[in-house]
């Protein structure tokens, strides 16, 4: 059915559920990540040639000769993670090396910069809480920490004087799971906040804290041609910071919040250009405003549910977006759905305690009705890494809840 092989920026869970689907359609897939058992390397047998190894490609995804390389070796390149060499992705383009990035380099360059991200969609009218610049608007690897970092401080008192306290100082790249936030809770942590995100060394924006009744995800399939498509909205529940659990559909009492989230999340990802999946994180605040928290280019974690409980799933919409094929339905075919993550709890593998610990919850799942477990083969469990995660379907909102609630238990 499809001749054009994908190549695929990253080979972590994503990648892994993604070539799942990819699997399902004959559609060949090549993969650039660090080592031959990344988790999505593992998944997709791609032996070369002289059948003396694999045709995936053993590099960073930052790297431009190996983003050269997997390019010389596919139809179609797109992205697992964000956090890729953007200019090296146009390069490959510019030069045709391949027929098409999804999404568009231009559009992962902007998304990968939240502060950029923030400026390109309050222009377009959306939604967001108050934002400001932190410090010098370029650092680079030659700027002057010591003085980067003093004009930060300055700017982050500035900050607090416009918005009050607490205030969220944010990483502008390389965030993920909270890593690049910090909350800064009077004038006097100033400094502390600058030092634990970089010290001078990062470019910094600060947020107006956020007082939400609770977070909302929203995923969007956006065709090469522009038409969007969301998926039902879903509430995301946070534990320090990182996604812990996702319940679908969202339930509120009023129901206009689940479709002005749809519109906003569709009205956001109509401004993007390229094809694929987009994951619209948002807070619902008190007397129902939501408000935009940031957007991922790419299939994203509060999406897993669609595996199981959607009639087309996040990555399989997704690859059907860059090839051009037609978008699935995003409709929910069950009643409700949960998801939850397992997340490592041991720093090594040699903690065989805590490993055993992790995986708990994934080894009660085998006996919970409606319930399908996704381990990520990672090699080693680290404290808050994704190791899997566990979804969950039933008839009801009830019945899902006790089913999730057997499998939360085993945390205890
Ligand atoms: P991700 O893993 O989703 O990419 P990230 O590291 O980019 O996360 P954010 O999504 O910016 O980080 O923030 C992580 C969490 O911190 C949010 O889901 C929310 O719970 C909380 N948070 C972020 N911004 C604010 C804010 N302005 N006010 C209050 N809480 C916030
Ligand atoms: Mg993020
Ligand atoms: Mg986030």
């Amino acid at each position: 059915m499809e001749q054009r092989t994908v190549g695929v920026l990253g080979a972590g869970q994503l990648g892994r559920m993604f070539v799942e689907a990819a699997s399902r359609l004959n559609v060949q897939v090549r993969l650039l990540d660090v080592g031959d058992t990344a988790p999505a390397k593992q998944i997709n047998y791609a032996p070369n040639a002289e059948g003396s190894g694999s045709e995936h490609v053993d590099g960073s995804f930052v790297d431009p000769q190996k983003i050269r390389q997997l390019a010389s070796k596919v139809d179609i390149l797109t992205i697992e993670i964000e956090h890729v060499n953007a200019q090296q992705l146009q390069q490959v383009l510019d030069e045709k090396l391949v027929d098409a990035v999804h999404p568009l380099p231009s559009t992962i360059a902007l998304i990968q910069d939240k502060y950029a991200q923030k400026v390109h969609l309050s222009e377009r009218g959306l939604p967001l809480a108050d934002y400001i610049a932190v410090g010098p608007e370029e650092v680079t690897a030659s700027s002057d920490a010591a003085v980067t970092s003093k004009a930060q401080e300055r700017s982050v008192a500035e900050a607090g004087s416009a918005f009050g306290y607490p205030l969220m100082l944010k990483s502008r790249t390389q965030a993920y799971d909270g890593k690049g936030n910090f909350v800064v809770k009077s004038p006097e942590q100033a400094a502390e906040a600058v030092a634990a995100l970089g010290g001078g060394k990062r470019g910094l924006y600060a947020e107006k804290w956020a007082p939400f009744e609770r977070e909302i995800a929203v995923m969007v399939v956006r065709s090469a041609t522009g038409e969007v498509r969301a998926y039902p909205a879903v509430e995301t529940v946070h534990r320090d910071s990182i996604c812990h659990t996702v319940h679908a559909p969202l339930r509120v009492p009023d129901a206009g919040v689940e479709r002005r989230a749809r519109e906003i999340a569709q009205q956001a990802v109509a401004t993007f250009g390229g094809a694929g999946v987009f994951g619209v994180e948002m807070f619902q605040m008190p007397g129902g405003q939501l408000l935009i928290n940031e957007i991922a280019p790419r299939p994203h974690n509060s999406g897993h549910y669609t595996i199981e409980a959607t009639e087309t799933s996040q990555y399989e919409n997704h690859l059907r977006a860059i090839l051009g094929m037609p978008l699935g339905s995003t409709a929910l075919k069950v009643p409700s759905a949960a998801m939850i993550n397992i997340l490592g709890l041991a720093d090594s593998d040699k903690d065989a305690e805590a490993v055993a610990k992790t995986l708990a919850p994934a080894a009660v799942s085998l006996d919970v009705p409606g319930a399908t477990c996704h381990l990520y083969g990672k090699a080693g469990c680290r404290k808050g890494r994704k190791m899997g995660h566990i979804t969950i379907v039933g008839q009801s909102d009830a019945q899902v809840r006790e089913r999730l609630a057997i499998v939360d238990r085993a945390l205890d």
